[in-house]
């Protein structure tokens, strides 16, 4: 029950050097676009977020207490319990293959993983045969080592050549070896089921407006009149970007569009194709109707998108739409469908019923019933935040078995668990 209380504290706490500011990406900045003029918003997010000097995530532990926001697996241990059980489960219904990859993107404190690592302990027996091993791409080298405390107690090795893909490596305390990259493609090829938790809402997006004149870019400049400010301009002809990421029948005004996003499904789509296995993204979200989602997190507040950059997280929602679209017809997708829906259909409110019966601390018990309620509410996370996943044809058509007149029909496929109920065979 730690974490849920570290959670509390993080919602109160207010350290002395939060309001200390750093200029150093405020300059890079502007230097940068009064020589080359306006950057993308996509520009901006990446120079802000993963610039390997400065940027936001290579310098802090944004989940921490001394945190900006806080995310579903650190509310409560239940949420990786059950996608640990959601992993297993989409094992089995693959045929339970002998190769079984876990990736994990951008996997924070290492919190989920952690939790799903001590669902498959607890699952050796099901288990058993497969041989079993952990992949994390994650861009932040300060936080690969929270991770790698997390999950190995320490038993980890940074790579000493700067060349090689894998950039740490060790053993999870549960005994599976576990393997850091900066990129999917650096990630070996085998079946995997690849989870993204509140990951492809960090990807940079591009803005666009309809005006009279078509399709244009919104874009960051320096501010005329202050130059330590930066303001949001609309460029007067079109860009790259502007003819050629928007659909021609869209109907909204405004529009966010998340090339890298888009470039990560279709290379998920290749892997599941090729190499069996399925992926599961989690993310605030929406079907392709939203606009204007993209905002900055401070110390649990919204911030200022262009204030003080680096200092504060940026996000946008993600349109699942868009991910669905660039997947095409080579996967099964299904979803978005709510965190609410989801976590119901795996068997939240059972698996809380059990925490709550073996824990006799009134305030534990308290902290499970209001991580639940965070998690599930509508009014909280509940229809805000969506599942989507994405499988192999094959796992959804029924197998024939036999020979020629003998062909009979298999058995039919097991349900998606958390797009319906589970159901283990
Ligand atoms: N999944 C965690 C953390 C979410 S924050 C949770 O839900 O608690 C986003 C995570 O993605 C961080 O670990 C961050 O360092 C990582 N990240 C962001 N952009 C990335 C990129 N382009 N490549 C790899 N990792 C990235």
């Amino acid at each position: 029950f730690s974490r849920t209380a570290s959670l509390f504290r993080s919602l109160t706490s207010t350290p002395e050097n939060r309001n200390k500011t750093d200029h150093s990406v405020l300059r890079h900045l502007t230097s940068k676009i009064k020589s080359t003029g306006p950057i993308s918003v996509a520009e901006y997010m990446r120079e802000v977020l993963t610039n390997p000097v400065s940027g936001y995530y290579v310098n802090h532990d944004m989940l921490g207490p001394d945190g900006d926001f806080i995310t579903s697996p650190e509310i409560s241990q239940i949420f990786g319990e059950l996608l640990g059980i959601w992993c297993v489960s989409e094992w089995m219904a693959a045929g339970r293959p002998k190769q079984f990859q876990l990736v994990e993107f951008g996997p924070g404190r290492g919190s989920l993983m952690s939790d799903i690592l001590r669902v498959f302990s607890q699952l050796s027996a099901p288990l058993g045969g497969a041989e079993m091993s952990c992949h994390l791409v994650e861009v932040s080298p300060r936080l690969s080592k929270l991770q790698a405390q997390c999950l190995t107690g320490d038993q980890s090795q940074v790579s000493t050549n700067e060349d090689d893909p894998v950039y740490r490596r060790g053993t999870t305390t549960t005994g599976l070896p576990i393997y850091w990259y900066r990129r999917i493609s650096d990630v070996p090829q085998g079946f995997s089921i690849f989870l993204a938790h509140e990951f492809f809402d960090a990807l940079p997006i591009h803005i666009f407006q309809k005006t009279e004149k078509g399709w244009r870019e919104v874009m960051v400049d320096v501010h005329p009149e202050t130059e330590d400010k930066l303001r949001f301009v609309l460029l007067p002809s079109a860009t790259l970007a502007s003819s050629t990421l928007l659909q021609t029948d869209e109907k909204r005004r405004h529009v966010e569009v998340c090339p890298e996003g888009g470039v990560l499904i279709q290379q998920l789509a290749c892997r599941i194709v090729e190499d069996g296995g399925a992926a599961l993204i989690m993310d605030y979200g929406h079907d392709g109707v939203k606009t204007d989602t993209f905002r900055g997190f401070k110390a649990h507040k919204i911030h200022d998108v262009l204030a003080e950059p680096g200092t504060a997280d940026l996000t946008a929602d993600v349109d699942f739409s868009y991910l669905r679209r660039v997947a095409g017809d080579r996967v099964t997708c299904i979803g978005p469908i709510s965190q609410r829906a989801f976590l119901k259909n795996m068997g939240i409110d059972t698996r809380l019923q059990v925490l709550l019966r073996h824990c006799q601390d009134p305030s534990n018990q308290a902290q499970l019933i209001q991580g639940y309620d965070i998690l599930t509410n509508p009014e909280k996370m509940g229809e805000r935040f969506q599942f989507f996943t994405l499988l192999n044809h094959r796992r959804l058509t029924t197998p024939e078995t036999g020979e020629g007149l003998q062909k009979r029909k298999g058995p039919a496929p097991l349900p998606v668990a958390g797009f319906s109920e589970l159901c283990l065979r």
